[in-house]
């Protein structure tokens, strides 16, 4: 008798646990079918120009992830920050441009992305030996682990208005989220196929090298110096060059590029 009361409650709790599951996916297919509203697709047009370069099959894609993003991430403005419609439209577009053509369109693992007006002050917590040294450290973004984002307004707009520049904090920060997918930040994100992690590390370490190689001798064009900083570093900041410098990565450093390329399904150097 015990026994087929135990099996009838868990037999209810599988069934809701399956009605639950298949709402969440009918949902999460609904809003990536669905088209972007016209005045938002207005405020992409306006205010993300890499959104306008996108090939148009790309467009409606880009939309549905917006979509998903908007529904699934929590905006939060900081120092008295109002988070408004352009404000999250902008900061999804830019991110779903990573996503645009890979095999996961969402970023799980994190919910909140906090907006500060303008730079911000962090504090940073380093070592010297044993005596552990606090100092304030200005930022225009920053991705924690497993944790949320943060960023400038002000960057964000800056970084999203000129695609050409190589600066983009959006991309940049979002590139962190890809990369600690596997649960570390490395520099070494989730690739497409087992047999692409030996290229990539061949030509990952190599193109770092020759990177800070170029640095060190004042030669440095395409990728922001900032990348010297370290590997993970040098990810972010080559996937800022992919998307706003493609053509001069890939005649300058195609190696690099085409790892990038087949990482991100993306040839932004034809758009
Ligand atoms: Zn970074």
């Amino acid at each position: 008798m015990q026994a087929s009361i135990i099996f009838i409650f868990l037999a209810l709790v599988a069934i809701i646990w399956g009605i639950q599951r298949y709402r969440v996916k009918a949902r999460r297919n609904r809003l990536f079918q669905e088209p972007l509203p016209p005045e938002h697709i207005t405020i992409l047009e306006n205010h993300v120009p890499l959104y306008t370069r996108l090939p148009k099959e790309l467009r409606e894609t880009l939309q549905g992830c917006v979509n998903y993003f908007l529904d699934e991430k929590v905006f939060v403005g900081c120092d008295g920050l109002e988070i408004t419609d352009e404000t999250r439209l902008i900061i999804a577009a830019n991110a779903c441009i990573l996503l645009v053509n890979r095999r996961m369109k969402r970023y799980p693992g994190f919910k909140t992305i906090l907006v500060y007006p303008n730079t911000y002050v962090a504090k940073q917590v380093s070592y010297s030996g044993l005596v552990e040294v606090h100092k304030d450290s200005t930022r225009a973004g920053e991705s924690w682990h497993r944790g949320p984002i943060v960023l400038s307004l002000t960057d964000v707009v800056r970084g999203s208005s000129n695609e050409q520049d190589g600066h983009n904090v959006v991309l940049h920060e979002f590139a962190h989220k890809l990369d600690e997918q596997n649960g570390v930040m490395d520099g070494l994100p989730v690739l497409r196929e087992s047999a692409h992690y030996k290229e990539w590390a061949e030509v990952l370490t190599r193109e770092y090298d020759e990177f800070l190689d170029r640095v060190e001798r004042g030669k440095n064009k395409v990728i922001d110096e900032y990348g010297a900083v370290s590997g993970v570093e040098f990810f972010a900041v080559a996937t800022e060059s992919f998307f706003e410098k493609s053509k001069q990565m890939k005649k300058r450093l195609p190696e690099l590029y085409q790892q990038l390329q087949t990482f991100y399904g993306l040839d932004p150097a034809n758009w």
